[in-house]
């Protein structure tokens, strides 16, 4: 009973198991902000909402086979489905039954014979409810001021990163980047200035580095820029031309004052050798201190392929 027609709009699955509840809700409903598909079984239901981007479930409980306390335990029971909001249907005007439904965790309840007009105020309230959730888990890890990962998101994806080139022996780099002065920017043009060279690098990170790279925000004045299969000579590159663009970067709020950035990065060819993730990370953030201490505007290179590792370890 699905509509093939695709549209925008939020999809809600209706569940019921009489063609006449499709029917007039198909009709009753048609002028809504959202499309409306159909499925007749439990099994039915659980398929659709498992394969399509569904909004919000109107589940019917009283079904053969399947009822809607089962499909609801299923739903919840699966992590693509959990979150889907879900308003339980019944005949049964029975408080115990509402219970149950809201235990199994249900977000609203209405009772057949349908009030339409209720019907519609609590679907768009569950509809609202679950684009702010999506929205929320979308952006737990991005940073809200340049649209970057945050350091939540690095985390993740560079213990991800390390882990797959330590197992495979991939080339992986990391970098760090440091805005050069900026205080100096906060306090001479406000803080608005400041906000607008973090997002103006952040777009140049952006552009500069390719589909598999992973730009975050550190904090602060502060970016880290992870490169998978990418080795220290190509790395460098690749920091070097952010460098570059950086300091090229006009700002209408400051035409006279350049923005530099300094970099450190630590990168392998293969192998990673002895080093853990966080021992990466302070290699890199070593190489940016050093770049910090000997002038600004420049990139300092730590090459940890295993061969190189052990030199230094040695020389050190
Ligand atoms: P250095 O060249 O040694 O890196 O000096 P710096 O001035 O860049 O570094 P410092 O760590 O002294 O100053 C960083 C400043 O960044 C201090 C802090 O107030 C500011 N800052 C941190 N987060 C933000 C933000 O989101 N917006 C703005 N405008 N400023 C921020
Ligand atoms: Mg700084
Ligand atoms: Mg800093």
């Amino acid at each position: 009973m699905t509509s093939t027609t695709p549209t925008n709009l939020p999809l809600v699955l209706l569940v019921d198991d009489s063609v006449d509840v499709h029917r007039l809700l198909q009709a009753r409903l048609r002028h809504e902000q959202f499309q409306l598909i159909g499925a007749t079984s439990g099994a039915e239901a659980l398929q659709l909402a498992e394969t399509m981007p569904v909004a919000c479930i109107l589940l019917d409980l009283d079904m053969p086979v399947m009822d809607g306390f089962e499909v609801l335990r299923a739903l919840k029971d699966k992590s693509s489905t959990h979150s889907v909001p879900v308003i339980v249907l019944s005949g049964l005007n029975s408080s115990d039954d509402k219970v149950t439904a809201f235990d199994l965790g249900a977000t609203d309840y209405v009772t057949k014979p349908f009030d339409l007009s209720e019907l519609r105020a609590r679907l768009r309230a569950s509809l609202r409810l679950n684009h702010l959730l999506t929205l929320l888990a979308e952006r737990a890890d991005v940073d809200g001021l340049t649209g970057l990962g945050n350091r939540a998101h690095f985390n993740k994806r560079w213990s991800e990163q390390f882990a797959e080139a330590s197992r495979y022996g991939h080339a992986l780099s990391l970098a760090m980047l440091d805005v050069d002065h900026f205080k100096k920017i906060n306090d001479t043009y406000g803080h608005p200035a400041g906000d607008e060279v973090l997002q103006r690098v952040a777009s140049v990170l952006q552009s500069s580095c390719r589909q598999f790279d992973v730009p975050c925000r550190f904090g602060g004045e502060e970016f880290a820029l992870i490169m998978p299969n990418t080795g220290p000579a190509d790395a460098a590159k690749v920091a070097e031309r952010i460098r570059q663009e950086m300091a090229d970067l006009q700002f209408p709020r400051h035409p006279e004052q350049r923005m530099t950035i300094s970099i450190g990065l630590a990168g392998t060819d293969g192998g990673v050798g002895a080093m853990n993730a966080e021992e990466w990370l302070e290699s890199a953030d070593k190489g940016l201190y050093q770049a910090k201490r000997t002038g600004r505007n420049k990139v300092t290179v730590n090459n940890l392929t295993p061969s190189q590792t052990l030199r230094l370890a040695k020389a050190g």
